[in-house]
């Protein structure tokens, strides 16, 4: 893959109060789009003109899908277990993740801002989350989601400390927990999972780091970005 041409200071996203999206490495340009599409008539575009920006947006309306494909993206993300599981069930994409085998897992646990704290209203289909605006509740669920996390890394160090195996050790280890991934993907499937995970009824977590995908990633490509939210955020 080519070196993105951001700037390292505009290629790294925090997200919480551990986590991070880096977009490390990226392949193709709003151009690259445009040509595989322009091979089915053996022609191809020197520069980026309003008829390149029609043929983008007539490929996303028509949801022409494979030409998306030529642009690719790697990102360096650390996100809480919780969240790498609903990542991770975005097939369309190639994952290595840090292993709890190998190494050590660092004492990054995730504990929500204030306002994060919320209740599920509503019933199955058309669920609501809500701020809880109770601050003793607010105040108690911060601590046991500190105190709890704590306890277990404190578990996990005494158990490396008496010889046990990392794999093991990690068993006590909460989902809260940070991992790092190198994840790559395809602009056709990365636009599959912001259409689900950049929206409202998407895990706010979750859709916290896919606001940031979505910043890093529509400075390759930023007409592609356009297009796909002129045509409804669909995915080709
Ligand atoms: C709000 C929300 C709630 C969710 N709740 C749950 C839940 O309760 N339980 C749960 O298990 N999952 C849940 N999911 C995960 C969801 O079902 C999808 O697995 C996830 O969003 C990945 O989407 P995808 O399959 O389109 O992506 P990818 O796996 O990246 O696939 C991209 C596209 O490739 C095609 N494709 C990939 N694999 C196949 C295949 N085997 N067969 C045919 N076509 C394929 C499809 O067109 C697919 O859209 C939830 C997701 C969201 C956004």
């Amino acid at each position: 893959m080519t070196s993105s041409t951001l700037a390292p200071s505009d290629q790294m996203i925090a997200v919480h109060n551990h986590g991070h999206v880096h977009l490390e490495d990226s392949m193709g340009s709003d151009l690259h789009i445009v040509n595989n599409a322009r091979v089915s008539f053996d022609q191809e575009s020197e520069e980026f003109t309003a008829k390149e920006r029609g043929l983008l947006n007539f490929l996303m309306r028509e949801r022409h899908g494979s030409p998306w494909e030529s642009v690719v993206f790697r990102f360096d993300v650390k996100v809480p277990i919780f969240v790498m599981r609903e990542w991770a069930r975005h097939r369309i994409s190639s994952t290595n993740e840090q292993s709890g085998r190998y190494s050590v897992m660092p004492d990054h646990f995730y504990v929500p801002e204030r306002e994060y704290i919320r209740e599920q209203v509503g019933k199955p289909g058309s669920y609501s989350f809500e701020p809880i605006t109770d601050p003793a509740v607010v105040d108690s669920t911060i601590e046991l989601i500190e105190q709890t996390q704590r306890a277990a890394f404190d578990a996990y160090h005494q158990m490396l400390e008496q010889g046990v195996a990392k794999e093991l050790a990690r068993t006590v280890l909460p989902v809260g927990m940070y991992s790092r991934m190198k994840w790559t993907v395809n602009l056709r499937a990365l636009f599959n999972f912001l259409s689900l995970r950049n929206d409202v009824h998407a895990q706010r977590e979750i859709r916290d780091y896919a606001v940031a995908v979505e910043e890093l990633a529509k400075q390759v490509v930023p007409v592609a970005f356009e297009v796909f939210e002129e045509n409804g955020r669909v995915c080709p």
